[in-house]
C-alpha cells in the first residue's frame, strides 16, 4: 500500500486513467468560464446546474463579503443568528404556508438524507415504525451518500455499492417525452396500493429527473401521484435540488402542481450557487411529532457545518433577487429560444427524443444501447470545448442548463456548437 507518487486531486465522477489534463481556471463572470490563459467558456450547464443567475453576481458576492468579518461560523445547536433568521424569512415568502420548519445542511445528499431519516423518525414517534419503506422512480438521482443512492434508480452510479443499500420500491416509469402518461404513474399506484401500511413516504424528482437522462415527465402524472398518496397520508418528498429556483420555468418545479410536497429538499441554486448550503422544509405536523420530553424522540442529526452564517447570507441574497426581478420574463426567453432552435436541429440530425421543460432542454442522441458508458458525451464535450462552449453530456443525453444571466447570442452560440 506504500506505493510512493506525487500528490494529486481525484477528481469527481472522473475516469483518472483516462481523463485529460483539466484546465486551470481564472475567473468566472455570468455565463462565461475564463482560463489562466484567458480563453473564454460558455458555461452551458450553471456548473453542474448550481449558478442560477450567473457567477459572481455582485449581490451575492457583497453579501458574502460583509458577513464573512462579522460572524464565520458558529455550532447551530447552541446559537442562531441573523443571516439564518433573514434567509427563513426570506424563503417563506416564496414558499407555501404550509412548508416552514427549517432544517439546515450543506450539499443535496445530505438534504435528502435528512428527509429520509426525518419521516422514518416521524413514523416512530407516532408509534407507527412498521412504516420503513420509501417509493423512488427508477430512472431517479438523489445523491451520493448511502440514503440518498438507496433511494436513486439502479445504475452504474450505485452499482459497486449496491451492498451497502437499503431496500426500496423502485417503481419504473415512463422515459422518452413520448410515452403516455401511464407508464409513468400505474407501476407506482400499484406498489402504493400493495405497500401502503408499510410506507414512510415518496421521493420524486417533480418534473424533471436530472442525473437519469434529463427526463421530463408529464404534469397530469404527478398530478395522479400526488393526490393518490396524499389520499392515502404517505408524506411526499419533492427532491427539488436541482429543479428549484426557476429550472423549469417557475420558482419551484411543484409552483405548476395543484398541490405542495409534505417534505422539500434544496441545495444547489440556494445560495446562487455560490456556496454550499441545504434545505430540508417541512411542515407543523412532521415537526410536532418529534417534540417531547422524551430524548429520543428528537431528530439525530447535524452537521459541523449546519446552518453556516456565509453560506446563509449568500442564500438571502440570491432569494431576494428572485423577488426583485421578474425572472418569468427571462426563463420564457431561454425556453423559447430552446424551442426554436430544437426544432431547427431535428430537421438535421435524428434525434432519439428531444425534451424541454423551463430552461432545461435534453437531446437524446441513438447511443446503440450504451446508455451513461457511450463516449459520444465525451467527444462531443471535447469538441464543443474548443469551439468555446462546455457542456458535459449524461452519455448520449446531450442537455442545456444555462445560467440565467446568458445572453441571446451566448445561447445562440452554444446551439450553433451543438449543430
Ligand atoms: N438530488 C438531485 C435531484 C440532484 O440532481 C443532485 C445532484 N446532482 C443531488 C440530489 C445531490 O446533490 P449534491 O451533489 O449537492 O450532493
Amino acid at each position: 500500500m506504500d506505493k510512493l507518487s506525487t500528490p494529486s486531486i481525484w477528481r469527481p465522477f472522473t475516469q483518472m486513467a483516462m481523463a485529460p489534463k483539466p484546465e486551470d481556471l481564472a475567473r468566472a463572470k455570468n455565463a462565461l468560464l475564463i482560463s489562466q490563459q484567458g480563453k473564454e467558456y460558455i458555461d452551458a450547464i450553471s456548473s453542474w446546474w448550481v449558478i442560477n443567475h450567473g457567477h459572481c453576481q455582485p449581490e451575492i458576492v457583497e453579501a458574502i463579503a460583509q458577513q464573512v468579518s462579522q460572524l464565520d461560523q458558529v455550532l447551530f445547536a447552541n446559537f442562531c443568528h441573523k443571516p439564518a433568521q433573514d434567509l427563513i424569512q426570506s424563503l417563506s415568502e416564496v414558499l407555501p404556508q404550509p412548508l416552514n420548519k427549517f432544517f439546515f445542511s450543506d450539499n443535496g445528499s445530505t438534504a435528502v438524507e435528512v428527509a429520509l431519516k426525518m419521516l422514518i423518525q416521524y413514523w416512530q414517534n407516532l408509534g407507527e415504525s412498521q412504516r420503513h419503506l420509501f417509493i423512488s422512480f427508477d430512472s431517479s438521482y438523489h445523491g451520493d451518500t448511502v440514503g440518498a443512492m438507496s433511494v436513486s434508480g439502479d445504475s452504474l452510479f450505485t452499482a459497486s455499492y449496491k451492498e451497502m443499500l437499503f431496500q426500496v420500491l423502485k417503481v419504473q416509469q415512463g422515459r422518452f417525452s413520448y410515452d403516455s402518461v401511464e407508464t409513468f404513474t400505474e407501476p407506482f399506484l400499484e406498489a402504493l396500493e400493495k405497500h401502503q401500511d408499510q410506507l414512510a413516504g415518496v421521493i420524486i424528482e417533480p418534473l424533471v429527473q436530472g442525473a437519469g437522462g434529463m427526463i421530463v415527465w408529464p404534469k397530469e402524472a404527478l398530478e395522479v401521484i400526488g393526490h393518490a398518496a396524499k389520499k392515502k397520508n404517505i408524506p411526499l418528498i419533492f427532491d427539488e435540488v436541482m429543479t428549484g429556483f426557476g429550472r423549469t420555468g417557475q420558482l419551484f418545479a411543484f409552483d405548476h402542481l395543484s398541490f405542495n410536497p409534505d417534505v422539500l429538499c434544496l441545495s444547489k441554486g440556494l445560495t446562487g450557487g455560490s456556496l454550499p448550503l441545504s434545505l430540508t422544509v417541512c411542515d407543523q405536523t412532521i415537526y410536532d411529532s418529534f417534540l417531547s420530553q422524551d430524548k429520543s424522540k428528537m431528530f439525530f442529526h447535524g452537521h459541523s457545518f449546519t446552518g453556516n452564517p456565509i453560506s446563509c447570507a449568500a442564500a438571502t441574497a440570491s432569494t431576494r433577487l428572485f423577488s426583485q426581478k421578474d425572472y418569468s420574463l427571462i426563463w420564457k426567453k431561454i425556453t423559447n429560444i430552446h424551442q426554436e432552435r430544437r426544432q431547427r436541429l431535428a430537421e438535421k440530425v435524428p434525434l432519439k427524443d428531444s425534451r424541454l421543460c423551463g430552461t432545461i432542454c435534453a437531446l437524446e442522441l441513438d447511443d446503440q444501447g450504451l446508455g451513461y458508458s457511450s463516449k459520444l458525451g465525451d467527444e462531443l464535450s471535447m469538441k464543443a470545448r474548443k469551439m468555446g462552449v462546455f457542456l458535459r453530456p449524461l452519455g448520449s443525453i446531450l442537455y442545456l442548463l444555462p445560467p440565467y444571466s446568458i445572453t441571446e447570442d451566448q445561447l445562440h452560440k452554444t446551439w450553433d456548437v451543438i449543430e
